[in-house]
């Protein structure tokens, strides 16, 4: 039979990795979605939309569909289905891998301002600059709801979640963006101050960019560690690789998972 592989998506590797295994004839793969966003972009394979129910309702799942494989490739900073997946695979003896991008690193000329939370993000601000770029995502803005005296500019997918601090105008756009449109986006809002979650991936690398380009400070989230014991792979090769299925796509060799 073939092997089932269940993958926790939401970022652009968990689609990478389902268009991957889908093109096998040999694997059966699933890609299983919050479903916090209206339009979610295609998945190759079949999907499943919805929390499980925590660590419990997941175990649950592998179990009830036979999956053979645990991928989470959720985003760095999406911490409790992380902690469910590492948990359920213990429960279940579910092999589990994690799909992580690396993140993000400092170069000469970046001014980058560390911080561990929104909350300290919101702390951090108000000596930074008065005019911020805000695209840490639609959730948790609330941290930043007290800044009263501060603009904001916050770019999401779908509407952020109020509340917003007072003085904000919202973008709603879906990345990859290029240097040139951050460079444009920052000037023409006159910002003088960004804050990020280090997310990693090429896809909203630009503004950290722009930012440099234009001398601009960086407030940036440090994302939340594996959990531990979990096996962790950089990138969608990774994973065919330990999954003894690095053939090239479409070759037909090697289709040997888990
Ligand atoms: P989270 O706080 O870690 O998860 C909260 C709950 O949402 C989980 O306990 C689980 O509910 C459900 N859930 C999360 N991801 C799921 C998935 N792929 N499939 C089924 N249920 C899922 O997650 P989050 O930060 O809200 O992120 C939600 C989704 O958006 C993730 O899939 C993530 O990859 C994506 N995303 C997150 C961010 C971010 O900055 N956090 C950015 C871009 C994309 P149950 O306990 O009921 O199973």
């Amino acid at each position: 039979m073939s092997p089932h592989v269940l993958i926790l998506g939401g970022t652009t590797e968990a689609r990478r990795l389902a268009a991957d295994l889908a093109a096998r004839p040999a694997v059966r793969v699933t890609t299983s979605l919050a479903g916090r966003v209206a339009s979610p972009a295609p998945v190759a394979g079949e999907t499943r939309t919805g929390g499980f129910g925590g660590p419990e309702g997941l175990a649950d799942w592998l179990l009830t569909h036979r999956v053979d494989v645990l991928v989470d490739a959720t985003h760095p900073f999406a911490a409790s289905i992380t902690a469910n997946a590492a948990r359920a695979a213990a429960v279940t003896g579910v092999r589990a891998l994690m799909l992580r991008r690396p993140g993000w690193r400092p170069v000469a000329g970046d001014d980058w301002h560390l911080v561990d939370s929104l909350d300290a993000a919101a702390e951090a601000l108000p000596r930074l600059g008065r005019r911020v770029f805000l695209s840490t995502g639609r959730l948790g803005l609330a941290a930043f709801r007290h800044l009263t005296d501060l603009s904001f500019v916050v770019r999401s997918v779908d509407p952020p979640e109020p509340p917003l601090p007072p003085d904000t105008r919202v973008l709603l756009a879906r990345g990859p963006f290029t240097v040139t449109d951050e460079t444009r986006l920052l000037r023409t809002h006159r910002i003088d101050v960004l804050v990020t979650k280090d997310s990693g991936g090429a896809a909203t690398a630009a503004k950290l960019t722009a930012a440099r380009d234009l001398g601009l400070p960086v407030v940036v989230v440090r994302r939340p560690e594996p959990p531990a014991g979990v096996t962790v792979v950089p990138d969608v090769a990774g994973v065919l690789e330990r999954l003894g299925l690095s053939s090239p796509r479409g070759s037909g060799a090697a289709d040997t998972c888990p």
